[in-house]
This record gives C-alpha cells, structure tokens and sequence, in this order.
C-alpha cells in the first residue's frame, strides 16, 4: 500500500481540532469587558507575547494595574497551536542571525540563552505543570544536498560555542529510525519541549494571582492617544467597553493589529499539525527516539516533529500558507489537502507506524517578517509599543519579545534596546495587491530550491542579497 493510502486511512478518525486546547483543564473564558476602565498597563493579546508581559510587568511593579483584552481565549492563537519547541534562538536559528546580525550575534545568544534561563525559572517558581523536557533537537538531512551541509553547520554552531553533534546515517538512524535519513547534528542545549497551551494558562494563572485582569472574548476595535502634558495615555474600544490607559503593549501577532504600522512588517501564515494516537511500546522500540528529541528535517520546506508526554507523535509544518488580504480565522484554519500531505510524507519518514492513527489535525497562524524575527516598534506618541513575528520559532522569544516591549513603553534604555535587531525594522512586505503574488512566487522558487539540491536560483539569490526571505 503507498503511504499516501496508509496516510489517508491513518487521517480518517482525526478531529479538526487542537490537541494542546482539545482538553478537560481548559480554563473557563474570563469574562468580556463590559465596562469602562481606567488602567496603568493595557495589553492587547493573550498569547505568549501578552502573557510574559503582563506577567512580567506584575512582578516588576506590584502596585501597577494591569489588563490584558483578548479578542477570544488566552493560547487560542499560535500560543496554543504550536509544536512547543521552545528554543533559545531569538534569531531563527544561528545561520539567520549570523546572515543578519554579524557583529552582534554571540550578544543575541547570550541573551537568548538568558531568556530561556528566565522562562524556565518562571516554570519552577510558579510550579506550571507544561512538561519541560531539555531534549535538545536533532536536525536530518533526508536529501544529499542537506547532508552535504551538515558539516558546516556544526562547524558554524560549534564556532560559537554551542555544543553539537554531527551524525552520519547509521548513528542518526540509531537515534530515530527512518529510512529517509542520511545524516544528522544533534543540537544538545537551548531546547525544550514542552506543553504550550499549559504554558500559557499557568502563565495567564500566575498573573492572575499578581492581580493582573483578564477580559476575553474582548475584540480590541481601536486605540486613540489621548491628553496631552503630563497624562498622555490612549484610549482603547471595544464593542462593549473601553479602557484608558497610561500604557499599552499590543501583542497581536499574526492577527490583523489595531496599530497599522505593524502590517507592513507581518504576513500571516498558515502552519498545519496532525498529532497521533499514543504509540505502543511496539510502536515505539521500532523507531527509537529513546532521546526524545525534538526533530525537523533540512529542507527550506521542512517538517518539525516531537514526542508528547503521552508519547503521540506531533506531526507539522511543510506547505506555510498565506491567504489573500491577510486573512486568518476559523475559515482558513483547516486545510484538508495539506492534512493529507502532512499524513503521506508521515509514513513515508515512518513506514513502520503503518497502522497508527492520528486524532487531531488542525492549523495555526503564525506571523512571518522578511527576516524571520520578531520586530518591535511604538506609536502613539510612545505610550502604545508592540513586538510581532517570530515566524516559527516564538515559544521561547516571545518572553523576550515581552520584554523589550516593556523597556520601549516605559521608556528605560537596556542593552535589549540598543541592540540593532530591535533599533532596526525589517524590510516590509509590500501591501495587496502585490504582497500575494509576491510571496506565492518566493513559495515556487523555495520548492523549485528543493528539487534542485538546494540550488537558490535568480529570485530567492536576489532576495537573499537584501536580506529578505520568506519561511514558516
Ligand atoms: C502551527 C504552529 C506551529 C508552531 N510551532 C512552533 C514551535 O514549535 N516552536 C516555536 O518556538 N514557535 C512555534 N510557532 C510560533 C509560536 O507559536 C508563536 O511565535 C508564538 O506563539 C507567538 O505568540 P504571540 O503571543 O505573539 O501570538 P499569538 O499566540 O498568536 O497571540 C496573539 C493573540 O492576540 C489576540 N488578538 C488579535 N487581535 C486582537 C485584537 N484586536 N484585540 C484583542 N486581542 C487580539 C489573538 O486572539 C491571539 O490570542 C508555531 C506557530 C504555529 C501557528
């Protein structure tokens, strides 16, 4: 039978839904703002961006009243919707800060190392029960021209200072067997996996228990600046209430922002994941994966995969969707067709799982900027700041993300914003009716890339040139 039949069996009882959220301890929404409220802090978002900044905001000032308006539930965007690889990059991975940040890449590092160190100690401190393994990630080469890069890129990584493992085909397929693979390096620090949507409510939990507010089902329509001398703040709507406050952080990430300065620099796009049932012993001693690594393989369009604590496989990534306009939402959330191909190149990687089912499919908006990190910027005469665009890799740099959003609002100048990835802005996307075309033909020259044995071609060169990319 071809993997793309024993994929579309396997896909047959899975529900369109989220594994992370589709669970019992899902808390109750908080309830909608139906009041006018006067506030220090205002947040817009409940994703890990808002969370880590209504948290850290709480214990940094105890005294300051803090709100966070969620337009549905906390975690419900990519915050809830991810492969929970909470990684120490703040750069996409060292190949794109090196290609981006030269001088100040060993910086970003320490940083980033820093910031998952911080993440980490909020996890303890707090007691959040999210199953923090610190696996590190085993990358795959699954085509010649992938495994013919290997070698540089532990030399890269190994260059600074990170600690790594280059494995050829036997001693990869030791660790996780697939017949798909040709060679591997094991990243041993600065990654964990963990649950992200209990996570995030154990985040949204602990700042609850600091005093910090929460209205959800809580669309934000607008934000107007206000007063002027002393008491400038903005003034935020809703359908049902507003709030004055002295700050704002918006934090809405692939969604379409209240501040308009924030499209130019995101393009939403759309990530798709299957999980499967738990795996029986059987099923497991055939693959391995006694290290329970978290795995992706080489390509520019790449799957990513982990074991959860229930040992299911968690399954996404390969086709990064944008749709016209910008357009995220329950409509453009399930893609059968990708569920399929998700399921065929499953049993293609594992042919020994024939007969494993999965349960769940569903997908995610994640927020994507040229250069494939976060961005940051403030409005409102500097009391509203924002940080958006991690592209796949915000679990971990959405904490620093919040608080570099933090240090812009209040205004105190630190090392995070001298640093030329905050100073800077990334090349913006160009607006509709350009930006679609724009994108769907740097997804054709990606896949072209991969046929080609990783062969750039005239268009993604050029891009490369500027700087510019496009990637999930
Ligand atoms: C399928 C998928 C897989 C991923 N896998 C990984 C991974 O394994 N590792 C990793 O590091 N990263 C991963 N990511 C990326 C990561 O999930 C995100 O970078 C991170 O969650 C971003 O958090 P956020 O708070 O900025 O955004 P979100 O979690 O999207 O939160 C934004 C929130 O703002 C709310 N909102 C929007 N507009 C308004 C408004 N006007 N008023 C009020 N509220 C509003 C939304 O409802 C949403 O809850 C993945 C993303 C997806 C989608």
């Amino acid at each position: 039978m071809s993997a793309e039949t024993i994929g579309a069996r396997a896909l047959g009882e899975a529900r369109p839904a989220v594994f992370w959220l589709d669970r019992p301890e899902r808390p109750e929404p908080a309830p909608c703002l139906d009041t006018d409220l006067d506030v220090d802090l205002a947040i817009v978002g409940g994703g890990f961006t808002g969370l880590w900044t209504a948290l850290t905001a709480a214990e940094a000032n105890p005294g300051r009243s803090i709100v966070v308006l969620e337009a549905d539930t906390a975690a419900s965007g990519a915050s809830g919707r991810n492969g929970g690889f909470c990684e120490a990059s703040l750069t996409h991975g060292l190949e794109n800060g090196v290609a981006h940040w030269p001088d100040e890449v060993d910086t970003l590092l320490h940083l980033g190392d820093e910031n998952l160190r911080g993440l980490l100690d909020v996890i303890s401190r707090h007691g959040i029960d999210c199953s923090p393994e610190s696996t590190g990630a085993l990358n795959v080469a699954v085509s010649p021209w992938q495994a013919d890069s290997l070698a540089d890129s532990a030399s890269l990584h190994e260059a600074h200072g990170l600690s790594v493992t280059l494995l050829d085909t036997p001693s990869t397929r030791s660790e996780v067997d697939s017949p798909t693979y040709l060679g591997g390096i094991w990243h041993h620090d600065g990654v964990v996996m963990l649950d992200p949507a209990r996570l995030a409510w154990g985040l949204q939990r602990a700042a609850e228990s600091l005093g910090v507010r929460f209205f959800e089902n809580t669309l934000v329509r607008s934000i107007e600046a206000v007063g002027g001398g002393g008491t400038t703040g903005v003034r935020i709507r809703t359908d049902t209430g507003a709030v004055a406050a002295r700050r704002a952080v918006v934090a809405t990430n692939a969604f379409d922002p209240p501040v308009r300065r924030i499209r130019r620099y995101v393009a939403p796009v759309y990530d798709h994941v299957l999980v499967t049932e738990p795996l029986s012993g059987d099923q497991l001693a055939a693959i391995g994966w006694s290290n329970r690594q978290g795995l992706s393989d080489m390509g520019n369009q790449f799957h990513y995969y982990r074991l959860t604590s229930d040992d299911r496989i968690l399954w996404g990534g390969w086709d990064a969707i944008y749709h016209f306009g910008n357009r995220v939402g329950a409509a453009v959330e399930h893609s059968p067709g990708t569920s399929r191909m998700l399921a065929t190149h499953f049993f293609e990687t594992f042919p020994q799982l024939e007969g494993l089912s999965f349960t769940h499919r569903w997908g995610g908006p994640i927020a994507t900027t040229s250069r494939f990190t976060c961005a940051w910027g403030t409005s409102h005469r500097g009391t509203v700041s924002w940080a958006a665009g991690y592209t796949g890799l915000g679990v971990g740099a959405s904490r620093f993300g919040a608080l570099v959003a933090l240090d812009l609002v209040d205004g105190p100048t630190t090392e995070r914003t001298e640093l030329e990835m905050v100073r800077r802005s990334p090349f913006p996307f160009p607006p509709e009716p350009l930006r679609w075309p724009a994108i769907q033909a740097t997804r054709r020259a990606i896949q072209r890339s991969d046929r080609r044995g990783g062969r750039r071609g005239p268009w993604l060169t050029l891009l490369d040139r500027f700087g510019i990319g496009f990637d999930s």
